[in-house]
């Protein structure tokens, strides 16, 4: 027997996750299907950085939205998220200077609590740092991190008490149509019919795409991260960082760890399947080096952990969210990396689509699967350049 919903998400990340619940708080009854278990992607791996500072106007647009969902889950959502605030600095090199002073101005348009402060004012919020290759940092007292699985599971919570269904070990392997329009999915093992079907599948979205005829422009990215163990005297905590002029990023975590991710020597075209999620060989000592340009007393830290994870990347390492292909096929992947944090409120918008026709809680008309075809990028006005760098 075919069961019906009245949208099918494949994929349970934290997209599959955030939209399941914006569906279901409007009264659809949202079906998640996910080949392995919660969480298993991208999402589940996730460094969960949660800041506003992007050189691209709709998605800081995007990320303060998700903060305020972030900041107030209990009332909105229900359970835990995670949000941790430690303050976030984006450092970069002297000659980005008036970039990231446009960039700031853009923000603080938008109501982000977001100042350009000195090294001098690095120094004195996180005195473990050296400070004397850069002059001025972006500062954003309100941002931190958050839980990338437990988010996703309160989600899926919320969205199942409010009438969504989640099936786990469930692999989509055909998109059903019938003259233009979406009709449903097979799994391995059953059938499913839906008027709506979004593609949600992180890594896997090129693959689920041409399912429905859709050559995506989206391959994947591997990315390595570590978790250190801090020596004590380096403080009980620290800012959150993305570090241009390191090419890394790092933030604390619980029980004294430090976890680091580099911009640079992320392969792409790896397949999830079989790229394993052990980090590369020489990755550890790469972090290991890079950490201790920005906080020297690492020297004196010593390894947890390292792992592999790996998210879908699109030529300008910025979200496809569309509608494109057979009537009711809907587009919410290749987050390149990035899409943690602007989950809650990207969620929101693709719900607005769904059912009334149009997103309200940010303009995310730029997100189109046209712009590749049109030989177009998105771009920030003041721009940075892209982030992960081969
Ligand atoms: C190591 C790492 C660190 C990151 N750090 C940050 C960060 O600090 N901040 C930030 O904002 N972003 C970060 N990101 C990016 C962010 O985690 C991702 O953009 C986000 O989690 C993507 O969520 P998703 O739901 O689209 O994809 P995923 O979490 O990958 O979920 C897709 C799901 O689809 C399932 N699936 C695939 N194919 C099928 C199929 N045929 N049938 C059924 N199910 C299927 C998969 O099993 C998977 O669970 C990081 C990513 C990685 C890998």
């Amino acid at each position: 027997m075919t069961e019906s919903a009245d949208a099918i998400i494949i994929g349970g990340g934290i997209h599959g996750a955030s939209l399941a619940f914006q569906l279901a708080r409007r009264g659809l009854k949202p079906l998640v299907l996910e080949r392995r278990f919660v969480a298993a992607g991208a999402t589940g791996r996730s460094s969960g950085l949660v800041r506003m500072h992007y050189d691209l106007e709709p998605e800081s647009a995007l990320a303060w939205a998700s903060y305020r969902i972030f900041r107030n889950w209990g009332e909105i959502v229900g359970g835990e998220c995670g949000f941790t605030r430690t303050g976030f600095l984006q450092i970069v090199p002297p000659e980005a200077n008036d970039v990231l002073r446009a960039n700031v101005g853009m923000h603080q348009k938008l109501g982000i609590p977001s100042l350009v402060i000195t090294a001098d004012d690095v120094r004195r919020l996180a005195p473990s740092f050296r400070t004397d290759d850069f002059e001025l940092a972006a500062f954003e007292p309100e941002s931190g991190y958050a839980d990338p699985t437990g988010s996703a599971a309160a989600f899926l919570a919320a969205a199942r008490s409010a009438g969504a269904r989640l099936v786990q070990e469930a692999r989509v392997t055909a998109i059903t149509t019938s003259g233009g329009r979406v009709t449903g999915v097979e799994t391995e093992d059953e059938r499913y019919a839906a008027p709506i079907v979004v593609n949600a599948a992180g890594a896997w979205a090129a693959e689920v795409g041409r399912m429905a005829g859709l050559e995506l422009p989206i391959t994947t990215w591997r990315h390595d991260t570590a978790f250190l163990r801090r020596p004590p005297d380096l403080g009980p905590s620290h800012p959150t960082v993305i570090d241009f002029t390191h090419l890394m990023y790092f933030r604390p975590e619980t029980g004294g760890l430090t976890l680091i991710g580099l911009e640079d020597g992320n392969p792409l075209g790896v397949s999830p399947d079989t790229g394993g999620d052990q980090a590369q060989p020489n990755f550890v000592d790469r972090a290991v080096e890079r950490i201790c340009r920005r906080m020297p007393g690492m020297e004196r830290g010593s390894l947890h952990s390292a792992i592999a994870g790996y998210d879908g990347l699109t030529p300008d390492q910025r979200a496809i969210l569309d509608q494109a292909g057979p009537d009711g096929f809907y587009l919410e992947c290749g987050f390149s990396g990035t899409g943690f944090k602007i989950a809650p409120a990207v969620g929101a918008c693709m719900a607005e689509w769904i059912v009334d026709g149009k997103p309200r809680t940010v303009d995310i008309s730029g997100f189109g699967l046209n712009r590749f075809a049109e030989g177009r990028r998105l771009t920030g006005e003041h721009a940075y350049g892209e982030i992960w760098i081969q």
